[in-house]
């Protein structure tokens, strides 16, 4: 279980509990209270800690155990490769979960991807390396976890991802200037960690999984819709060449999609609660707003182009959330900037994990350029 403590590393070992899956190893980076807990609960053989002093700390703290403790920025690729689990699930945020992500398609165990950042900015990569190792990736995303649902196996004509539309969905340019991060941070139906929950407000959300979808299921960018749902009822659906449109329905609860994605093609019980469609009463649909939430179009924009363009917006997207979060720029300056250093990049096509790294690097600078401030934290 790689990004063990976050939303859905914490509800990942809850599906683990239930199912009575054993959990070879745990790795975080720096939160050694919870990862203390974890340790004690499922007795992993090893917990990678990115952060040294963390790990030091974590190392005493269970002595008493005989958990093997490892450290250092790498330490999560070796966990992902290091034990004789079957699955590695990676819910590390953003691009520092590619490595482990190759790592563990490299050792020939299959990944339940939750890491959706290394799908946008290497998903060529990454796929071709599991079709290498004859592993599979298997989505945790709610929407990817809905379409593999509606796919069954088969090939659809259109994909339609279903988005919340996030806390700010009507709202205009001038609105969104003033919204600070504990205004973003509260979203109307997902609980989910900081930087996704920022993403879901922007839109740019929607616009990775837009990215995620063409490289897991294979399909065009002309062939993906993006449909706003405020109710987060229908997690996706998938239109076949008759019209016919398969959907998934359920209460939103991350739980069932890290089940299924444990258990797939098999269903066994989450625990989740049943939706009630009395109660529930009505679903809407409106268009999304791409002429305000402009990292939407952009998305789809930064697939088309390919090569390095998406690592280049995914990196751009993330600098500038780390600044918002760290309130050094405006909520609608991560829109002007990631738009820009995007549309600006220099594409180089089928590149590997250095020229994606390379991308990466130098997206991060240009936004930090761009802005004339840098980052507390990288
Ligand atoms: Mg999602």
């Amino acid at each position: 279980m790689l990004g063990s403590t976050g939303s859905v590393g914490t509800q990942t070992l809850d599906v683990a509990c239930r199912l009575g899956i054993k959990v070879d190893a745990l790795a975080a980076s720096t939160n050694t209270a919870v990862l203390e807990e974890q340790i004690r609960c499922f007795r992993p053989a090893l917990c990678a800690v990115a952060d040294e002093e963390a790990a030091k700390r974590l190392k005493t703290a269970v002595s008493d155990t005989p958990v093997k403790i490892i450290a250092g920025p790498d330490s999560a690729s070796e966990a992902a490769a290091g034990t004789c689990a079957d699955t590695v699930v990676n819910a590390i945020i953003g691009m520092k979960g590619l490595r482990p992500t190759l790592a563990a398609i490299n050792a020939h165990k299959n990944v339940a991807l939750a890491n959706k950042e290394t799908l946008v900015a290497a998903g060529d990569l990454v796929l071709d390396a599991a079709r290498r190792r004859q592993t599979e990736i298997i989505p945790v995303d709610s929407e990817h976890c809905a379409i593999m649902q509606c796919l069954g196996g088969n090939r659809a004509e259109r994909l339609i991802l279903t988005a919340s539309g996030g806390p700010f969905f009507g709202m205009n340019r001038e609105q969104l200037a003033v919204i600070k991060p504990k205004d973003a941070l509260r979203h109307p139906t997902w609980s989910m960690g900081a930087k996704i929950t920022i993403d879901s407000a922007t839109l740019m959300n929607k616009g990775l999984e837009v990215i995620e979808a063409a490289k897991l299921f294979d399909m065009p960018a002309s062939k993906i819709d993006v449909v706003i749902h405020r109710e987060s009822i229908i997690h996706s659906m998938v239109e076949y060449i008759d019209k016919a449109i398969i959907a998934q329905l359920s209460v939103p609860d991350m739980r069932m999609c890290i089940s299924y994605a444990l258990s797939q093609p098999q269903r066994l019980p989450t625990g989740v609660e049943s939706l009630n469609l009395i109660k529930t009463g009505k679903l809407t649909f409106f268009e999304p707003d791409t002429d305000t939430f402009i990292l939407l179009p952009l998305a789809y924009y930064a697939l088309e182009r390919g090569g390095t363009v998406p690592a280049v917006m995914n990196a751009a997207n993330e600098a500038a959330v780390g600044l918002f979060l760290e309130e050094k720029i405006g909520f609608c300056d991560i829109f002007d900037v990631v738009d820009s250093v995007t549309r600006s990049a220099v594409r180089v096509d089928s590149p590997g994990i250095d020229d994606i790294e390379k991308a990466d690097a130098a997206a991060r600078e240009a936004v930090y350029a761009a802005l004339n401030i840098r980052p507390n934290r990288i």
